[in-house]
């Protein structure tokens, strides 16, 4: 009897060998790590919220997988967002700079041209380079990678239709959702994008030859830097914007007037309160209609490009929200409480799909706060700090409040300026073009915002980050020290006329 028994544990327990061995190979066949049971956190989406989220996560020791439709990770910005993006701005950038910018500071080059091919081509080695590196993030920190489309089954539960056929299910302590968003369609519908002639930012990005005419119908940040692209690679930019300045949601007044008569120099031409009606494609060419925003005169443009660059919104399609319970609200974000939770126990969410900023950085912060709320139940995003950047030349940055919204909320507050016309690294550089403007409070001269166009603004305004996180006063920077030649230096000056006078100016 005895022995009939021990026979009987021996086949029990190699049968969980084999079948513990069949998931690892599995697993394994799928670059994924863990042993089998619940995760103690799933996150869907491989983007900057989803794959940093993730990769904290399983640095605190919390068993993790990360659910990617994509097929690669990083998400909008990696694959078709920041990274791409900023590529092509570099290298048009490059290229715009040696057709127009070398000869006077003395260096003669003959035969230039443009090899949009390989630019093109520069720009996906970039976007490899790095989806791939997140990999390896995942494989060194062992976070499992799940290929495919998730999917609720209960609040715990998920299912994945893997990539490559089939579908599996995960259980789950903790869900993060990260589905971040998609491109906004032309609002009331009425254009349609072909990512051929009528493209997304998705399209703009791979555009086959440069344009004759492109219109880019939004003057947001994204418009801006597509439309600064392919005007710097030749094409002749119209910029089409319902509202009355450009740059989108918290940018400066003053320096969006700045910024747009920079834009226009460099031959890019703006059509304000303007909106577009319709776009009809015929004989190879666009022709859009347009009309005065508060009605009346109507004008049709006609184009070879166009870029719809209107906005972004939230992507929750085939999540199965509705089935266990997460609020969406009307514009379709996720609802979430002040410590990143769904309206489902045991869900948060976080990254474009919810509320605030669309910004890979934001995202990257809220990914580690969440973790660390499922951790230890503390975590923190101060949103008050949150940065945004436009990098065209010259470059666009913020954080903080602006004079605007100061004036109408009835704060009092005192403006310190500084241009890089008085700065010496950009007149070394010969680069001078814009000004750095700190707001701080008149009572404490605490900072409360910043504002910078100018070569590299999206570097400084790190510092300005950290000045309004620390709550720094315009005297704290000023009397920091910064080296010198920098274009930092500006930013230290403006700090200065705040609170007392700059030096140099
Ligand atoms: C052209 C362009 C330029 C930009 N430039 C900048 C910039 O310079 N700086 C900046 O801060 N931001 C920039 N952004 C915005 C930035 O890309 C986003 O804010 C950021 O990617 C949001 O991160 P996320 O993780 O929330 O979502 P996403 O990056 O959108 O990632 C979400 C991921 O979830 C996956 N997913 C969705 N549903 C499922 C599902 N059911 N199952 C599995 N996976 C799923 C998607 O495939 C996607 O990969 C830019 C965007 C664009 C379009």
């Amino acid at each position: 009897m005895l022995t009939v028994q021990r026979a009987a544990q021996r086949n029990a327990a190699r049968r969980m060998r084999e079948a513990n061995m069949l998931l690892a190979r599995w697993q394994a066949s799928r670059g994924m790590a863990s042993e089998p049971g619940p995760y103690d956190a799933v996150i869907i989406g491989g983007g900057p919220g989803g794959y940093v989220a993730a990769i904290k996560a399983a640095q605190h020791g919390l068993k993790t997988a990360c659910i990617e439709k994509r097929g690669s990770l990083g998400g909008t910005c990696l694959n078709i967002g920041c990274i791409p993006s900023k590529a092509m701005l570099n290298n048009s950038h490059i290229y715009h700079q040696t057709l127009h910018d070398l000869k006077r500071r003395g260096i003669d080059v003959k035969d230039v041209s443009l090899n949009l091919p390989q630019m093109l081509k520069a720009k996906e080695e970039s976007v490899v380079g790095l989806t791939k590196g997140v990999e390896f993030l995942f494989k060194q920190n062992k976070v499992d990678y799940i290929k495919g489309r998730a999917s609720f089954v209960t609040p715990n539960r998920i299912a994945v239709q893997l990539n490559d056929g089939g579908e599996t299910e995960v259980e789950a302590k903790n869900v993060i959702i990260a589905t971040g968003s998609e491109v906004a369609p032309f609002p009331g519908g009425g254009i349609e994008i072909d990512e051929e002639q009528i493209v997304s930012s998705t399209g703009a990005l791979e555009l086959k030859k440069v344009p004759e005419k492109m219109v880019v119908i939004g003057g947001g940040v994204i418009g801006l830097e597509l439309g600064s692209v392919w005007s710097r690679l030749g094409a002749q930019v119209t910029v089409v914007e319902f509202l009355g300045g450009i740059g989108g949601v918290g940018i400066d007044e003053e320096i969006a007037k700045q910024f747009q008569r920079s834009l226009q120099k460099q031959g890019v031409k703006f059509m304000l309160n303007t909106k577009v009606l319709s776009a009809e494609k015929k004989d190879g060419k666009v022709f859009l209609k347009t009309e005065a925003a508060n009605g009346g005169k109507e004008e049709t443009l006609e184009a070879d490009a166009v870029l719809v660059s209107v906005g972004r919104r939230p992507y929750t399609k085939g999540l199965n929200l509705e089935k266990i319970g997460v609020e969406v609200d009307n514009k379709g974000r996720i609802v979430i409480d002040d410590q990143f939770n769904t309206t489902a126990q045991g869900i948060k969410c976080i990254g474009d799909v919810t509320f605030g900023p669309m910004l890979a950085h934001k995202a990257e912060e809220e990914g580690i706060a969440a973790v660390e709320f499922i951790k230890s139940g503390h975590g923190h995003v101060n949103y008050h700090a949150i940065p945004s950047v436009i990098y065209t030349h010259p470059e666009v940055a913020w954080v903080g409040k602006t004079e605007q919204e100061l004036k109408a909320a009835g704060v009092q507050y005192k403006i310190g300026k500084f241009p890089f016309t008085a700065n010496s690294r950009a007149k070394t550089n010969l680069d001078m073009e814009g000004q750095v403007k700190i707001i701080i409070e008149k009572e404490t001269d605490r900072v409360l915002g910043a504002h910078i166009m100018g070569p590299n603004a999206g570097e400084m305004i790190a510092e300005a980050v950290l000045a309004i996180e620390y709550g720094a006063s315009a005297e704290d920077i000023a009397r920091t020290c910064h080296a010198h030649p920098t274009l930092s230096e500006a930013f230290k000056e403006a700090a200065m006329a705040a609170y007392d006078k700059p030096i140099h100016c």
